[in-house]
């Protein structure tokens, strides 16, 4: 087979089919080309060995007019969304190549061209999660910042923002789980490199800066030093898209002070979206919050977790319609029932602005404006002061409701080339030809049985194929009783029945035959006027979505709300934060125990230190406090009694081990790089939390780094912050920085092992219980038992470094007793052993008997 580059190929030697496709494919270089030939799209060349490896699927060839045949591999038309979408997973980029001209009419070969390329950013087929978004970003500079705008091309929203530092950048990008970026040439390269190498992320170029005319409207509020990182944006996604698109929203622009600020390990360290482990939505403060009933809302709740909001009127406003949905059962549920009737409107309006719409999405149009009215009306009844005047924003499109209710039925078919979409009486000329395929039927009807009367053969029927079209079928038997003038004319012979057909069945079967293909024909273009109408309607009908996903969220969190027992969080303006019984959300609903709730009180003290033993629920203190804030401020009840908490700007968490894998880095090299991360950006108005800090290097390293920071925030910062270590040397810090105060989570000694209590009491704790912990992990007890004997010896001679103590026989102790019972008569069998009785005073006897008593 050959095995060339598409380069070396000596396009006259091929069969013009093929030619018409090295054509095609010089200019789709970087893209997996899929040529549609028949009911097949074909890749070849160099594009067929890389799609049967990824798609496993087998590899062939095609006699192309050279001796060697052409690789070649294919894939059903009808299934190309799911190989699509598995090899744009993979970062490839996918062009459709289609006929472009009707066959019939064509001179020579029919014209193909590409009519739309797949791209991880871009594609709008296949398994697209409904309930998230999928942006498309572009990068680029504007004086000493960093511009980014991204997109998502299914739902057509736009958004801008201008980042200071290329951390905040490479932030922003793993937020938004970018995964394709699109640059100019002139774009840095060393950046583009790091994003490559660390984010896996494919990175496309498009250097036409020009936004067409029709889009201009989009960027009319927009500073002209950020035009050009949109117009980029908007030239690729056209380009893939290959149509005018006029479902793109208005381009927001915000800056990322306007919202609490939360870097990518935060999130990821507080399982805001996704879990830490397994990265999954389940276990995640979305999962927990979300009972959206719509998609759109869905996925308006996740930007609201990304981008919680600092603007404490803004705040409150979502608060109030909370309030006002926790105060009114009946409203809230008619509007949940209201709410699961309505469809992905922002992706339908999508669907009619690329021309993908069908019937039955229209139809879904119709059934979700249906019920527009009454959550307009639901809206008006809640008790909030301007909700009188958002439902009066709610546009029901009316005009648009009743013209879609008239015309389509509904069922209508998934293809629209097959009619079965319109409704009678909704166009004269339809309803006239159905008339006349119907009188033409009723004609058929009649005629059978004229001629079963006629010729007395009651087995005499008229049936339809395609091949001979209306045929009437006579059984052998009664063949005989076929009168001698007839105009049957035989058609076909079966094993049992003859068939015929006549002039008059041929002339009414034209007119059925005839009229069907019209009829056809005529629903396209009725519904194609349809879709052309809705086109006008897509800018209030995005306004519309985004008010119902905006209700949606805010009926999902009054449902979290009174299920789970939340509080309204009020806002204070001294940076103090009051949380009387607070729960961790998650957690709670999780553990199978009960949850111990607790007190957060951050006042003057604003730097708490804890202390206690792992596993005792530090962490867990620390994310409570971190999670009701970010609920507080997208507008969410709160789990706690009492929640009074002052607007945080920024958020900083280092908590547990997040080694960056990707990265190679060294777990503690990443919790510096956490740390250093937060002290260089946070304000007095921020949090930081950070969970045993120094934890990764040697102890005195550890201690003095961990003491150091403590410091540094207390003293030059000045912000909140909760800073939890088991060196719990460091309590005495109390005594120096005035503003720190130490709190522990409680836990008892028990036997040999510990029992948390997980309550959060003041003051520090005075031993690390590590010891406790490994045992109750089920570490071999002789282990244990050496532990604590260089534990003794350590805290004896008050020195870190190895103790040199003599060398223990593990055997040995596995074979003596160790259950605490045993242990104690144990060690008193010792000691009685060792006595030497002979040389005891009686008052010496009598002392030790006293003593072996007491340590029974
Ligand atoms: P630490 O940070 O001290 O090592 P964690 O915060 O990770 O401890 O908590 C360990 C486990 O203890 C958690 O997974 C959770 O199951 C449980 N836990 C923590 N806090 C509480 C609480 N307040 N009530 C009940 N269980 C808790």
């Amino acid at each position: 087979m050959l095995k060339m580059n598409i380069d070396d190929i000596d396009k006259s030697k091929f069969t013009p089919m093929m030619q018409q496709y090295i054509d095609i494919k010089k200019d789709y270089r970087d893209a997996i080309v899929f040529f549609r030939l028949g009911d097949f799209y074909e890749m070849f060349f160099e594009d067929a060995y890389k799609a049967s490896r990824e798609l496993e699927i087998a590899l062939t060839g095609r006699d192309a007019g050279q001796e060697d045949r052409v690789p070649m591999c294919g894939i059903p038309f009808h299934a190309y969304a799911t190989y699509a979408e598995k090899l744009v997973n993979k970062g490839y980029k996918v062009a459709i190549v289609e006929q472009v001209e009707d066959a019939s009419k064509a001179v020579g070969i029919v014209k193909r061209d590409v009519v739309k390329i797949l791209t991880p950013g871009t594609i709008t087929e296949g398994g697209i999660s409904d309930r998230d978004n999928n942006f498309i970003v572009s990068i680029g500079q504007a004086m000493k910042t960093f511009v980014l705008s991204y997109a998502d091309v299914t739902t057509g929203e736009i958004y801008l923002t201008s980042l200071k530092t290329l951390d905040l950048l490479f932030n922003e990008i793993l937020v938004l789980k970018a995964r394709e970026i699109i640059v100019s040439n002139d774009f840095a390269p060393d950046i583009l490199k790091t994003i490559e190498k660390n984010y896996q992320i494919v990175i496309s170029y498009e250097n036409n800066k020009v936004i067409p005319e029709y889009l201009n409207k989009l960027v009319s509020d927009i500073e002209d030093k950020y035009i050009d990182t949109v117009g980029i944006l908007l030239n690729y996604v056209l380009l893939t898209q290959r149509r005018e698109l006029h479902h793109l929203q208005k381009v927001v622009f915000y800056q990322s002070e306007d919202y609490l600020r939360l870097d990518p390990f935060t999130k990821r360290n507080l399982e805001l979206t996704e879990t830490l482990r397994q990265g999954q939505k389940n276990g995640s403060l979305l999962w927990l919050l979300d009972k959206c009933q719509t998609a759109m809302g869905s996925r308006m709740l996740h930007t609201w977790i990304d981008r919680p909001l600092v603007d404490v009127e803004k705040i409150n406003r979502r608060l109030d319609y909370v309030e006002a949905f926790n105060n009114n059962y009946i409203v809230k549920e008619e509007m949940k029932n209201a709410l699961k009737t309505i469809y992905d409107l922002e992706r339908i309006v999508g669907r009619i602005s690329v021309g993908n719409a069908n019937a039955k999405d229209l139809v879904q149009l119709r059934r979700s404006l249906s019920n527009v009215p009454s959550i307009k009306e639901l809206v008006k009844q809640l008790e909030v002061s301007d909700s009188i005047s958002l439902s009066d924003k709610i546009d029901p499109h009316t005009d648009l409701f009743i013209l879609l209710e008239r015309s389509l039925v509904e069922n209508p078919p998934l293809t629209i080339k097959e009619g079965q979409m319109i409704k009678e009486e909704y166009n004269k000329e339809l309803d006239e030809i159905k008339d006349i395929v119907k009188n033409s039927k009723d004609w058929i009807l009649k005629y059978e049985e004229d001629e079963k009367q006629r010729t007395g053969i009651k087995g005499l029927k008229v049936g339809y194929n395609r091949v001979f079209g209306y045929y009437i079928e006579i059984t052998k038997s009664y063949l005989s009783m076929l009168p001698e003038d007839t105009n049957y004319d035989r058609k076909q012979t079966l094993a049992n029945a003859e068939r015929f057909i006549t002039p008059e069945l041929k002339h009414y079967e034209q007119i059925v035959v005839g009229s069907a293909e019209k009829i056809e024909k005529l629903e396209y273009e009725l519904f194609l006027e349809l879709r052309e109408v809705c086109l006008k309607y897509i800018e209030s009908l995005q306004e519309l979505a985004n008010y119902i996903s905006t209700i949606d969220c805010f009926v999902s969190f009054s449902e979290i709300s009174m299920k789970n027992r939340y509080v309204r969080p009020e806002f204070v303006l001294n940076r103090e934060v009051t949380i009387i019984n607070g729960r961790h959300p998650v957690v709670e609903t999780i553990l199978q125990s009960e949850y111990v709730s607790n007190d957060v009180i951050i006042n003057k003290f604003n730097n708490l230190l804890i202390t206690g033993p792992n596993m005792s629920g530090k962490s867990t203190y620390m994310r409570q406090l971190a999670l009701i804030a970010i609920m507080a401020q997208i507008g969410c009840y709160v789990p706690a009694d009492i929640a009074k908490l002052s607007i945080f700007d920024q958020i900083f968490t280092r908590i547990g081990a997040s080694d960056d894998l990707i990265s190679g880095q060294s777990t503690f090299m990443v919790e510096m790089m956490e740390a250093n991360y937060a002290i260089s950006n946070a304000t007095k108005n921020s949090l930081i939390l950070f969970d045993e800090l120094g934890r990764g290097t040697s102890t005195f390293d550890g201690m003095a780094l961990a003491q150091a920071i403590i410091e540094y925030v207390h003293e030059k910062i000045g912000c909140m912050m909760l800073f939890s270590t088991h060196y719990h040397e460091l309590v005495e810090l109390e005594k120096t920085l005035k503003r720190l105060k130490n709190i522990h989570v409680d836990a008892r000694e028990v036997d040999n092992g510990v029992v948390f209590l997980h309550k959060v009491l003041d003051g520090g704790a005075d031993k690390s219980y590590g010891i406790n912990v490994a045992s109750l992990a089920g570490i071999p007890k002789s282990l244990i038992a050496r532990s604590k004997q260089i534990l003794n010896s350590l805290e004896e001679s008050n020195v870190m470094s190895g103790v040199k103590l003599d060398l223990f026989n593990f055997d040995a102790f596995e074979s003596e007793p160790h259950n605490i019972e045993e242990e104690k008569a144990y060690a008193i069998k010792k000691e009685i052993e060792n006595i030497d009785v002979n040389r005891l005073t009686p008052l010496e006897a009598l002392n030790i008997l006293y003593e072996l008593k007491n340590k029974l």
